[in-house]
């Protein structure tokens, strides 16, 4: 694709190759998946079967394109990476937790690693083989992210000794490495005196417990560090500096997901039913149509974003807002027409159609505007980067 500046009308249209690529990852996927897969959120052994597949899909060479081919990638274009992801999210992202890696936590070791930190985590992720944590959130730091407390102290050799909680962590139980923000200055206050460090989820010290939620099995977790020892090379970025390294992390993520391609794929099964005959139900419809296509325009600004090696910002946030205002309408629809048929669990439901409509509605929806950060944070962010206003604190 053709991009330029921001602001400016682009061009979206998609190649032959990447059209010829999309349609190779859709075989891949029904050649794969198992016929009963309906989402990384709708079955207990939902983590085994990624596993299985994103492998799988790295042997194939769809896992990821555009990484440069020193670090296992193909140097392939940022397009191609993003049509992969439509298709993976469309299909329920058969990656589960491993989508992290591909999105934001193998590029953030691209932009900040040293040479010796890129050739020990980029390749294992490349082979689809290592389960990540985004250690960020803590019980009393969300939203105000920079209060976190969690400490590590820097030892005479550099290394560190790590105390505190973190919580809400996606796959946080079952994850090999860990991507942890944490207070290295002693003393310092909100963003200043932060660092990241990469550490062994196995080291001693760290209890894992899962939360149990409405998201399923196996999601969610919570974490406990006493005197947990971490090298000294498990710094990722500069010391004291781990604010903006996990700031352009979050810019990745926020964007990382296509999630409109699942609304809209629901979206269609929806519009099959004959209840959404209904001349209301249409208008709507057309609606949520718009909807979606605004979304999609919205992760493609990001990736134009990245293709002209620029870091997202606020675009991100934006495409964040339009996608789960999306999906929330997209499942609300959903409830209209199937009312309490979506709450069966997936492998009960009546049809395709219901499943998917179920999984969306009750799993996945629910928690699109507070993950990765809420509704509220991102109009903040896109308030203060995109519109230059001061808020109020
Ligand atoms: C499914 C799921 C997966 C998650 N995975 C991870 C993960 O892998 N790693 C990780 O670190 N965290 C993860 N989180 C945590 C997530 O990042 C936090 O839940 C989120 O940042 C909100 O923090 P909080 O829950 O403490 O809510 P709070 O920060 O307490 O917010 C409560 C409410 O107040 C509003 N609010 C707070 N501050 C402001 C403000 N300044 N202006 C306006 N409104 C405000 C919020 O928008 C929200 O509505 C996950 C959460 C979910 C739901």
């Amino acid at each position: 694709m053709t991009t330029v500046e921001d602001d400016v009308d682009r061009d979206y249209t998609f190649t032959p190759e990447e059209i010829e690529y999309r349609a190779a990852i859709r075989a891949f996927l029904a050649e794969h998946l198992p016929e009963s897969w309906v989402s990384l959120f709708s079955r207990p052994d939902a983590v085994e079967v990624s596993n299985k597949v994103t492998k799988e899909l790295a042997d194939a060479g769809y896992l990821i394109q555009h990484w440069p081919s020193e670090y296992g990638g193909k140097d392939g274009s940022i397009w191609m990476q993003a049509v992969a992801q439509e298709e993976l999210w469309a299909h329920g992202e058969p990656r589960g937790g491993q989508y992290m890696n591909v999105n934001w936590i193998g590029p953030a070791i691209m932009h900040f690693g040293t040479e010796e930190q890129k050739r020990r985590y980029l390749p294992p992720i490349m082979r689809g083989e290592v389960l990540w944590a985004q250690l960020f959130s803590e019980p009393d730091a969300g939203s105000d992210l920079a209060s976190l407390s969690t400490s590590a102290a820097v030892q005479p050799d550099g290394s560190f000794i790590v105390n505190g909680a973190k919580t809400w962590t996606s796959y946080g139980h079952l994850a090999e490495t860990g991507f942890l923000l944490c207070r290295t200055e002693p003393g310092s206050r909100r963003s200043k005196g932060l660092s990241v460090l990469i550490i062994d989820m196995n080291t001693p010290g760290i209890e894992r417990r899962e939360i149990k939620t409405s998201l399923g099995t196996n999601r969610i977790a919570e974490e406990f560090f006493t005197d947990v020892h971490v090298p000294a090379d498990a710094l990722l970025g500069e010391l004291n500096n781990g604010w903006a390294v996990a700031m352009t992390a979050l810019g990745f993520e926020r964007s990382g997901s296509a999630r409109y391609a699942r609304s809209t794929r629901v979206l269609g099964w929806l519009e099959r039913l004959p209840e959404s005959a209904a001349p209301e139900l249409r208008t709507e419809l057309a609606e949520l149509l718009a909807e979606g296509r605004a979304a999609e325009l919205a992760n493609y600004n990001v990736v134009s974003v990245k293709e002209e090696g620029r870091t997202p910002t606020w675009q991100s946030s934006e495409a964040r807002i339009f996608n789960s205002l999306y999906e929330q309408r997209v499942a609300d629809f959903g409830e209209t027409l199937l009312g309490p048929y979506v709450r069966v669990k997936a492998d009960s439901a009546p049809s395709r159609a219901v499943a998917e409509v179920a999984s969306l509605t009750t799993s996945q929806a629910s928690s699109a505007t507070v993950t990765a950060g809420t509704y509220e944070i991102q109009l903040g962010i896109i308030a203060q980067r995109r519109l230059g206003l001061e808020l109020a604190r």
